[in-house]
């Protein structure tokens, strides 16, 4: 009988060290231990992990090309399907897609796909290789708003079939959520972001910052004056939710989105940086999900006490277990069937506090998760200077309403059928902007899926009398 080789763990950062700073939590793997995991694929012949992968990247031939050592082989055969396998292999909720999938873990663990993405696409950086060839141009122009994963995975695949193509991002850096959202400790950003954008420049992507598209230039524009033949939105879902309880505009109260933007973007934990950030002695961040984490994490690595302040329990926490794992490492503290009520005044238009209240788990709602329910006379307050509110996000409504005939729904997110073609002809969309806050790589597979939409339609227009 074979013997059955352990998932090989991958090495990282020390849980009491990595508080106190902003280095990669992972390490990844190295060769040995790479063909050591790559050796547990059993090379399924219906392989169920491609079909999970919203990009459908090949991935038991690149496994296989691993454990012959053939790294350079293995990152040709992933850039086929995906433009940002480094930051993949970094962010991706594999447990839930490729190896929530892999027939190894219905009797035990899965194969490490994302570990070995990660190490592959790593080798490649290091050894400076890249897979992008320029097509031979088509003579057409298409336009992407947004730079996140969405508009640089719709890009790249325009460019490989010979589109012009250029992006507008309305910040002064491109990546999207990769570059102002995900910190630095889980996704370093030029070690790895800015290198795999750098190869979507590389297919001859033309990206252009600091352009807010419903402000500077229109959709209308885009498509009237300047000759686009179609436009791909991918503008995210950036604008944060509130609670709307009192004393939620005195100063102390910051988005989760805007505290992570302000570290991530503006470098405020970089001393050589002068933008800096209010973090105070005692942190409550309010919410479950992986955006609460990282902004708990990073106030952890600024320097202040954090806790996590969340309605439902530990079982109906949204954030990866993973990031849960090490938000406790790292000494945040948990604070569940817990909700604010109030924030209070210090009688200096500061925060001193939050008064919660104690839930207990009612019915599954519509979600299929155990509503919370208070229990009434619980009340209690908790000391904090900062409460950073991390509820979820929705999109922008900028670019909806200043796009005639641009069809929203209730959500705020714009309508897209199957292959991303909205309510006006030649505009797609796609990722968080049509499916409100999701993930990297459901971005990145409405964004190639947009891609050959668009490569259809523009032909249809050539196909016209
Ligand atoms: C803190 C945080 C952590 C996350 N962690 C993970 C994770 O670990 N794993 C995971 O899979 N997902 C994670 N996500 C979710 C993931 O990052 C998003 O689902 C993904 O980035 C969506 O991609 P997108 O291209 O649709 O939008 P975005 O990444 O939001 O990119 C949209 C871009 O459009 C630009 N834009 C917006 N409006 C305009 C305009 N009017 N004109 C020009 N440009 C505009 C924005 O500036 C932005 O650069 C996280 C999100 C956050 C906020
Ligand atoms: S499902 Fe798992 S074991 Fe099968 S090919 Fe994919 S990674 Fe390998």
């Amino acid at each position: 009988m074979a013997v059955k080789i352990p998932r090989t763990p991958a090495r990282e950062q020390d849980p009491a060290a990595r508080a106190t700073n902003f280095d990669e939590v992972c390490y990844g793997y190295n060769s040995e231990e790479a063909m050591l995991e790559a050796s547990r694929c059993i090379q399924c012949k219906k392989p169920r992990c491609i079909e999970a992968c919203p990009v459908s990247v090949k991935i038991p031939q690149f496994i296989h090309e691993v454990l012959g050592g053939r790294f350079a082989e293995a990152a040709r055969l992933i850039a086929q399907d995906s433009s940002l396998p480094a930051v993949c292999g970094r962010v991706c909720p594999q447990e839930t897609q490729c190896e929530g999938a892999c027939l190894l873990g219905v009797k035990g663990e899965p194969v490490n796909i994302g570990k070995l993405e990660r190490f592959v696409a790593d080798q490649s950086m290091s050894s400076n290789l890249t897979f992008a060839e320029k097509a031979a141009p088509n003579g057409r122009r298409v336009a992407i708003v947004g730079s996140g994963p969405a508009g640089l995975a719709c890009a790249t695949d325009l460019a490989k079939m010979g589109y012009s193509v250029k992006i507008f991002e309305a910040l002064h850096k491109a990546g999207g959520v990769l570059e102002y959202g995900i910190p630095e400790f889980r996704l370093p950003k030029e070690r790895v972001v800015k290198r795999e954008i750098d190869n979507v420049r590389r297919l001859g992507v033309e990206i252009e910052t600091d352009v807010v598209v419903g402000r500077t230039v229109t959709i209308d524009s885009l498509m009237e004056d300047e000759k686009f033949s179609a436009v791909f939105i991918g503008s995210g879902a950036g604008l944060p939710k509130f609670m709307g309880i009192p004393g939620e505009n005195l100063n102390g109260v910051v988005s989760a989105n805007e505290f992570l933007t302000r570290a991530n973007l503006m470098k405020a934990y970089d001393s050589r940086y002068d933008t800096p950030i209010y973090v105070g002695r005692r942190v409550a961040v309010v919410g479950g999900g992986n955006v609460a984490m990282d902004a708990a994490r990073t106030a952890k690595r600024l320097g202040a006490d954090v806790c996590i302040v969340y309605r439902r329990s530990e079982k109906e926490l949204p954030a990866r277990v993973e990031e849960v794992h090490h938000a406790k490492e790292e000494g945040i503290a948990f604070h569940m069937l817990t909700n604010p009520v109030a924030i209070l005044d210090a009688d200096s238009g500061w925060v001193r506090g939050l008064r919660c209240i104690r839930m207990e788990l009612g019915d599954p709602d519509a979600s299929g998760r155990r509503s919370p329910v208070e229990i009434c006379g619980s009340e209690f307050d908790m000391e904090a200077d900062v409460v950073i509110m991390s509820l979820g996000t929705s999109p922008n409504p900028l670019i909806s309403s200043t796009t005639p005939g641009l069809e929203r729904n209730k959500r705020g997110c714009l309508v897209a059928n199957d292959v991303g073609a909205t309510s006006r002809p030649g505009v797609f969309a796609g990722g968080d902007a049509v499916t409100g806050a999701a993930t990297v790589i459901l971005a990145m597979g409405a964004g190639r899926t947009a891609a050959k939409a668009i490569d259809e339609y523009v032909r249809s227009l050539n196909a016209c009398p």
